[in-house]
């Protein structure tokens, strides 16, 4: 017998008859013994209907209206899943994050979580309910409404499991688990059957839309684990979690993410003086432009080029600010290149592993993929190369990392 979290997505409850489904589901885990917390998305769609209905009343929505709003979305679906809980004979309440109380800051459409009471669930459970929290808002202390951001009932779902100690909190959606890599790119992928909270952030391209990586970032403080799964298919889904496993079972690369939404831009021929660095990146900043990846080559006659990645949805203010620091520091030029795409390998395994970018370099050299720029942290390789080659090299490095092959499994030995 457990505590269990459920988080169960907007496509999960989009229908009077998914609702029905996911209520049979619940009841079948509470007739196993658990007690059980649901957290609802809104119905799929609702909230996008409701940020159009809002922006056809007010040009730029009052953001504290736009939460009393928005929360709706949620409130719907918890009292109608409470009640087909109910038309079951499992008996079911539910509460809206204001009533919980999940307590935020105030900073209405993207309010962090600062307290959650738990007295009033733990009750419940005492008394054999099944409790249905409305994802993705709360209250401040002034008691007005607040919501987490878009996507934000995952981090409700984390949030409560932390602050009950559940033993799992359970995301349920409509893929069965984080994958090697996309598997529209690579036919292979597998799915995890694990992996570590670190990994998942690094695998953000891939790992975001499965779910919200600021419930990653919150389930890693505070090891919480969590769970990945098909809402309509049998399954174990995906564990993400602290434990790396033993060495032996890790495999040395977890997962392939990749991204197509960085552009690249070259300053050519800048002074290789001190401070030129931050002549360069200081205006791209103060523009509110995020700087990814950075490298700077020194040329032999006391000039260096100087290129860095931005978001494509930044590419056209970046490329003015450039021409400003071009005349600035009197630069020979600069070049921009907006098809690239960056690459990475994935894994903790590499902590313990020599070689592995060598591999990486070896594999794209093969398919004669040339690199533009490297970077690297502890437990990922990230590359920059030419866009039209990305789906090549994702294949390649799919193969050499041997992850389309089941990992050795321990206990069936
Ligand atoms: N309904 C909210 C959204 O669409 C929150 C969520 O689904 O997680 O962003
Ligand atoms: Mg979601």
């Amino acid at each position: 017998m457990a505590l269990i979290v459920q988080k169960f997505g907007g496509t999960s409850v989009g229908t009077s008859e998914r609702i029905q489904s996911v209520a049979d589901k619940v009841q079948g885990f509470r007739e196993q013994g658990h007690d059980i917390v649901v957290v609802v998305s809104a119905m799929s769609g609702e909230t996008n209907r409701l940020v159009a209905l809002a922006q056809s009343m007010q040009a730029e929505p009052s953001p504290r209206e736009m939460d009393v709003l928005l929360s709706t979305g949620e409130q719907v679906t918890m009292a109608l899943l409470s009640m087909a809980l109910i038309e079951r004979g499992c008996p079911a309440v539910s509460y809206t994050g204001s009533q919980v109380a999940i307590v935020t800051d105030d900073v209405h459409t993207k309010a962090r979580i600062t307290h959650i009471g738990t007295e009033r669930i733990l009750n419940d459970l005492r008394h054999g309910r099944v409790v249905v929290v409305a994802g993705f808002q709360g209250r401040d202390e002034q008691g007005n409404i607040t919501t987490l951001g878009r996507g934000g009932s995952d981090t409700t779902a984390v949030a409560l499991a932390a602050a009950l100690k559940a033993d799992e909190c359970q995301i349920y959606t409509d893929v069965d688990g984080v994958y090697t890599t996309d598997p529209r790119v690579v036919q292979d992928a597998r799915r995890l059957d694990r992996i570590t909270f670190e990994e998942m952030l690094e695998m953000a391209s891939q790992g975001s839309k499965v779910l919200q990586l600021r419930a990653v970032e919150f389930a890693g403080k505070y090891n919480v684990n969590l769970r990945v799964l098909h809402t309509f298919q049998d399954g174990p889904g995906t564990l993400i979690t602290l434990d790396e496993g033993s060495a032996m079972e890790s495999p040395v690369v977890s997962g392939i993410a990749f991204n197509r939404d960085e552009a690249k831009l070259t300053i050519k021929g800048v002074p290789d003086v001190p401070g030129v660095a931050t002549r360069i990146l200081g205006p791209i900043s103060k523009a509110s432009i995020e700087v990814d990846m950075i490298v700077q080559n020194a040329a032999e006659d006391n000039t260096a080029d100087f290129t860095f990645t931005v978001h494509r949805n930044d590419y056209r203010r970046a490329v003015a600010v450039v021409e400003q620091i071009v005349a600035d520091l009197d630069a020979r030029g600069y070049e921009g290149d907006t098809k690239i795409a960056k690459v990475s390998i994935v894994g903790v395994g590499m902590r313990s592993h020599v070689g592995v970018a060598n591999q990486m370099f070896e594999a794209l050299a093969e398919e004669g993929i040339n690199i533009q720029i490297i970077s690297t942290s502890e437990i990922k390789v990230a590359v920059v190369i030419a866009e039209k080659y990305l789906e090549l090299a994702v294949r390649a490095l799919h193969t050499v990392f041997e992850l389309d092959r089941e990992p050795i499994d321990d206990e069936g030995v």
